[in-house]
């Protein structure tokens, strides 16, 4: 078996006791919906396999001595020669779980090269000014964003509009393409109805020259508080009926509604990002072992390295991944060193 895509994870997994159930869209839970039990059969499976554990112990720095790492301890006098080291220390995001970041600069010193590191599955923030009403309010969206004319990046995906900006996994999906770009001039265009437009149009069409309030016909795709402030937007009174819109209305009604403009301002920090951009170079270590190109004995995982991918488990995937090939390549060079 491979032990290293997505379903040899959950084989993994359920092999550690950790058992998983998907929900019709794909994503994967824990059966017992808690992280807490996660962590601890992953707790029990070092404690059965004879893993030593040392928790609270930080790394300072990391020397090469006589061609092997030597690991640099919080006292001076504690140096841990090893024969290989697999480095796993993540990014910046989230420093509230320790991410702290503060071995890039070890990692640049013993040769790599250090992407700079910005948050990434972040809440985006805009010129929320026209939106304010719908502050709470959460939906799916087609997400396009873009710096002047250029497209950028584009996503389908679930977000909340607050106060700041715009959260969900939609508008996460986008923030390491925004962080890139400080300062730029960054568009969003919003279709608020990426699932339901035919249908919406559809039933527009039937009520046409009828009594029915546009904002209640809306309504049948839109949750509460959208449908009034996209016929204030699209210049139409809150409480005009399918008689007083003309074609023209709504026309541009369906502009509001399918390419709704925000402007970009940029992202929130490291400490509501899910993970961060950056960091070495994925062309600085050999993909099959993951040992590192510039340094003797390391190897490196995960996000350490400069990988982002979307909201759905793709980081953990990539974790995981790269751990078991860092794992398995550092083991494979004990046994022919
Ligand atoms: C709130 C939140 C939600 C997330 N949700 C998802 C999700 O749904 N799906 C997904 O794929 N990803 C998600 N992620 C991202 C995912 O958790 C990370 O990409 C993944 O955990 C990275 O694994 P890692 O082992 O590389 O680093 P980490 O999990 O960050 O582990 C690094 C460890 O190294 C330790 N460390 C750091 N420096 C030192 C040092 N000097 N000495 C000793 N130890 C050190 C840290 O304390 C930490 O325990 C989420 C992240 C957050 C914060």
């Amino acid at each position: 078996m491979d032990l290293c895509g997505h379903a040899d994870t959950i084989w993994r997994l359920h092999d550690l006791g950790i058992l998983t159930y998907a929900t019709e869209d794909g994503w994967c839970y824990p059966v017992s919906n808690a992280a807490a039990t996660v962590q601890e059969s992953l707790a029990a499976a070092l404690e059965v396999a004879g893993v030593q554990v040392h928790l609270q112990t930080k790394v300072h720095d990391i020397r090469i001595e006589g061609g092997r790492p030597v690991l640099c301890m919080a006292a001076p006098q504690d140096r841990r020669p090893m024969d290989r080291v697999v480095l796993a220390t993540g990014g910046k995001a989230y420093p509230a779980l320790g991410a702290t970041g503060e071995l890039f600069p070890v990692l640049a010193r013993l040769g790599h090269h250090i992407e700079p590191l910005r948050p990434a599955l972040a809440p985006l923030l805009a010129d929320m000014r026209a939106l304010n009403a719908l502050q709470g309010v959460r939906l799916d969206a087609g997400l396009e964003l873009r710096e002047g004319e250029r497209l950028l990046g584009e996503t389908i995906g679930n977000i909340m509009f607050t106060q700041t900006g715009l959260s969900g996994p939609g508008a996460m999906d986008l923030s390491h393409l925004v962080s890139a770009r400080p300062g730029s001039d960054l568009r969003l265009t919003l279709n608020l109805a990426p699932w339901a437009h035919d249908e919406l149009l559809e039933l527009l069409a039937a009520k046409r020259g009828t009594s029915w309030p546009l904002r209640v016909l809306l309504g049948a795709v839109l949750p509460a508080k959208v449908p009034v402030v996209l016929l204030s937007m699209a210049d139409i009174s809150t409480e005009a009926r399918m008689t007083d819109v003309s074609q023209v209305d709504l026309e541009r009604l369906d502009r509001t509604l399918t390419a709704l403009p925000l402007r970009v301002t940029g992202t929130r920090g490291f400490q509501q990002a899910q993970v961060s951009a950056g960091g070495v170079s994925v062309s600085e270590v050999d993909p099959t072992t993951m040992a590192s190109l510039r340094v003797p004995g390391l190897h490196l995982a995960g996000e350490v390295l400069d990988v982002v991918g979307p909201c759905g488990g793709y980081n953990l995937q990539f974790a995981f991944t790269t751990g078991m090939l860092a794992g398995r390549g550092a083991a494979a060079e004990g046994q022919s060193g």
